[in-house]
């Protein structure tokens, strides 16, 4: 997923850790076999090359999983959240080697045609095509929010009931710290300019995950102006609505990270009801007033409780 990871569990000392270790990168190369859009032989990567709209892919459970988790997320936020926004992606010059220049807005156009969710055939829940021959697929907003689920599984299928599973700043964490408290995770800085550790603020996190999408975490330089990696699938253009970071919690990590994406497009005037109306979601919004001031924005339960 070319990002970190950091594992920690409670444990006696006498358990020896390693069969876990071992598990959990099994785990890891699965998930990037199955999703990594840089592994030309990945499940992903191979549908994306695929043009015949009449032909099907078969796909591991993981794959379908995060399809069918993608899926409601795109329909919640109608559309603000897609992960056919690769060719967009692409044309932007995100995840790809290309140097970064300003697209035409032809082309814009043109990769826009192809963008829409609804694009993706679902034959049966481990058989995919597409409608159109260049429908491509990018998972990144959720993928390593889904790998902090798988992995989460593997610790508690191996009997531990408190710790935390953190991929490239996605998080979720069970039970409590060893000494009966709840787990802590700082929110980011969400400055460009701030220290990568600098934190914001903190959150008390017990059997819960949560997940950040952020305009400083991700961006290029284009002809002397930023442009954040996320894309409004409406638009074409990468976002530029004062957003400068979303966290989400949610009871799995896959949700939080493909909400916290779609959030930030939606920003907060329409994301805020969405959220209030659904269990188990709450939201922070730092935003960059006209004064460039940051203001929070969150929903009702945010900081609440573990
Ligand atoms: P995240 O860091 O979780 O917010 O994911 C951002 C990544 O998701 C970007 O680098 C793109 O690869 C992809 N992406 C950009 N815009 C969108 C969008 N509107 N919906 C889904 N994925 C997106
Ligand atoms: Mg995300």
């Amino acid at each position: 997923m070319g990002t970190t990871y950091h594992i920690t569990v409670v444990a006696p000392f006498w358990n020896s850790l390693s069969r876990l270790e071992q598990l959990i990168r099994e785990e890891l190369l699965a998930l990037n076999q199955s999703m990594s859009v840089y592994d030309p032989n990945s499940e992903i990567s191979r549908f994306n090359a695929m043009t015949d709209t009449a032909a099907a892919l078969e796909i591991s459970d993981r794959f379908a999983d995060v399809l069918e988790i993608s899926n409601d997320v795109w329909r919640r936020t109608r559309g603000a959240f897609d992960p056919t926004v690769f060719p967009l992606v692409k044309l932007w010059g995100f995840n790809t080697d290309g140097s970064p220049k300003l697209p035409d807005a032809a082309a814009i156009e043109a990769a826009k045609q192809r963008v829409g969710f609804d694009r993706v055939r679902f034959d049966a829940r481990n058989r995919i095509g597409k409608t159109l021959p260049n429908v491509g697929i990018d998972l990144s907003a959720i993928a390593k929010g889904y790998g902090v689920d798988r992995v989460a599984g593997v610790v508690r299928n191996a009997g531990y009931t408190d710790f935390i599973v953190e991929i490239g700043g996605e998080v979720f964490a069970a039970g409590t710290k060893a000494d009966g408290r709840p787990w802590k995770v700082g929110v980011n800085y969400p400055d460009v300019a701030a220290p990568p550790d600098l934190v914001y603020k903190t959150l008390l996190l017990s059997n819960r995950a949560v997940a950040t999408s952020g305009n400083y975490r991700n961006f290029q330089h284009i002809e002397g102006k930023r442009y954040t990696h996320i894309i409004d699938p409406q638009t074409g253009w990468p976002i530029d609505n004062g957003v400068a970071s979303v966290t989400v919690l949610a009871d799995t990590c896959a949700l939080a990270d493909g909400l916290a994406t779609g959030l930030m497009v939606l920003g907060p005037e329409q994301a805020i009801p969405l959220v209030e109306q659904w269990p188990g979601i709450d939201c922070l919004f730092l935003v960059n007033d006209a004064e460039g001031k940051l203001i929070e924005i969150a929903s009702s339960g945010f900081g609440k409780t573990p």
